[in-house]
């Protein structure tokens, strides 16, 4: 890729307050929230033009919170992988990167509005689920002068489609017709190369006083550092590394070694064909215009070379092998279309957002009798009667990922042994946002969702308590894949 000047798209950029940059403000303030990373960063390159417009210093906020929704030692030491690799990125550049770890509930009030109120402007991340809009919605009234919201979630900026897409074949359509210009405007891979910025000295005292830069100590989230923190301490610590660096590395080595084999062996959990990089993409640690480029390189195509005509159709359209297509769709028609249903659905994770033929088939076997009817609790220490579904389970909670195709699995069954549909969502919710280090996305809403029958249409025959959803079964998986050295893997809980 070329690095051009153009500026960040303006699909990509969404006014929080109006008002013009403060000439005589001492910084620019990016508050990086969801987009964890200093190369292919719309938002950081957005900053860097702020900052160079006005000759001013750039300061990147990077914090941490204790009391988001599951906020434990697993997601606290994959995120701050992710900051001590960000701080080694920033190190020698004209930014002052400020990492922040919040060290009890509410130490970190007051921090954004006591920056701001010294700030020129403040750009931050625009992320559609969980608990960050309401957050940015808050922020608005700490922050009083120029703020904007940038949008580096995927290729498609995420408000482009002006509507819910119901069907994936419908978005792939869509963005088959729409794309070609969006993949032309990737985010600059490096931002700050050639950027001569003001430095700035410091902070004020009274603010590194009260909200102390994060030492090396607390970034390398040792065992005793993060003991102190008030986090859930039961999901523990993974041993796959966070941060760009370590992202960059997964996705290195799976164009390199995996992406051959990924349209025949991507459902098969033994032969890890799948890429691994969800968790990454997830906390932005890397970027879809990345893996992209990544993909294009290795198939020996420019951006200008993909695209073709919108049939909706799977294979084609990006102009590449067959692997590094079935790859892409994957990639960006199914993840983008999560990122689409929490920009155009209130209730993207709500019950009420399946669509109404799957309410009406699933109500009409809300009674039915269920084979066996486990509550959260079983379901979360894999206690249930089947030894691949409890797999499954103890991968989640050991591993924080589940394979793809057995993730539906997961899923199916959760329905199948619950009290009702409703329960079997909350469940799946719950323990998905707890336990994977790729919840809390929206593709953690729109793959949940999709068991109980979104994006997907009436199967048939009409069953028991599925009605006309699609129904999987354990039996049916074993028969399909082979799944007993996986058993044998995860098959205790510890
Ligand atoms: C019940 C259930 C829950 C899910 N929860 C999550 C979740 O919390 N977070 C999450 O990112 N994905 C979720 N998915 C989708 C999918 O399982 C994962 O994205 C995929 O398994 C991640 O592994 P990978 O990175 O190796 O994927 P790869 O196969 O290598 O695919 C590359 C990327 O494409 C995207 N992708 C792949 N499959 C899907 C899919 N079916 N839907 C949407 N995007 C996809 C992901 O961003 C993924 O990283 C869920 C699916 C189901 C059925």
């Amino acid at each position: 890729m070329t690095e051009g000047s153009q500026p960040v798209p303006q699909a990509r950029l969404r006014a929080l307050h109006a008002a013009p940059p403060r000439a005589n403000g001492r910084f620019v303030l990016y508050w990086m929230t969801a987009t964890r990373r200093a190369r292919w960063n719309f938002a950081l390159e957005r900053a860097v033009g702020l900052a160079r417009e006005l000759q001013k210093p750039l300061v990147v906020l990077e914090a941490l919170r204790v009391d988001y929704p599951f906020a434990s030692a697993r997601l606290h030491r994959f995120v701050l992988d992710g900051m001590r690799a960000n701080e080694r990125a920033f190190a020698g550049k004209d930014v002052f990167y400020y990492p922040y770890v919040e060290p009890a509930v509410g130490a970190g009030k007051g921090l954004l509005k006591a920056l701001a109120q010294d700030a020129c402007a403040v750009v931050t991340d625009d992320y559609p689920c969980f608990f960050l809009p309401a957050m940015l919605a808050r922020a608005r009234t700490d922050v009083r002068v120029h703020f904007e919201a940038v949008d580096s979630n995927g290729l498609l900026p995420m408000r482009t489609a002006e509507r819910a897409f119901a069907r994936a074949h419908d978005f792939r359509r869509f963005l088959q017709r729409v794309l070609a210009p969006h993949l032309a405007q990737p985010p600059r891979q490096n931002a700050l190369a050639r950027v001569h910025l003001p430095r700035l000295p410091g902070l004020p005292g009274d603010t590194s006083r009260r909200w102390p830069r994060a030492d090396a100590r607390l970034l390398g989230g040792t065992p005793a550092t993060l003991a102190a923190l008030p986090i859930d301490h039961a999901v523990a610590p993974v041993d796959l590394e966070g941060g760009a660096e370590a992202g960059a590395r997964v996705l290195r080595r799976f164009v390199g070694e995996r992406l051959e084999k990924y349209g025949e062996s991507r459902n098969d959990p033994d032969s890890e064909a799948t890429s691994g990089l969800s968790p990454y993409l997830h906390f932005g640690h890397v970027s879809a215009h990345q893996v992209l480029e990544s993909v294009a390189a290795h198939e020996g195509r420019s951006r200008a070379e993909i695209g073709g005509s919108a049939t909706g159709r799977r294979a084609g359209w990006w102009n590449m092998r067959a692997p590094a297509e079935a790859f892409l769709d994957q990639l960006v028609t199914w993840r983008e279309l999560g990122f689409n249903a929490c920009v155009q659905v209130p209730g993207y994770d709500r019950y009420e957002s399946l669509p109404a033929w799957a309410r009406s088939t699933l109500a009409k076997h809300a009674d039915d009798e269920r084979p066996e009817a486990y509550g959260r609790a079983r379901f979360e220490r894999a206690e249930t009667h089947d030894e691949l579904w409890n797999a499954a389970q103890n991968q989640l909670r050991r591993q924080g990922v589940i394979h793809n195709y057995l993730r539906m699995l997961w899923g199916k069954k959760i329905l199948h042994w619950s009290k009702t549909p409703r329960a079997a969502l909350a469940t799946m919710i719950e323990l998905n946002d707890k336990y994977a280090l790729d919840g809390r996305d929206p593709n953690s809403y729109s793959g949940i969702l999709w068991t109980l029958g979104k994006y997907d249409r009436p199967w048939g025959p009409e069953r028991p308590i599925f009605g006309r959803v699609r129904y999987m079964t354990s039996a049916n998986t074993r028969r399909k894949l082979r799944v007993d050295d996986y058993i044998r893997r995860w098959s205790s809980q510890a």
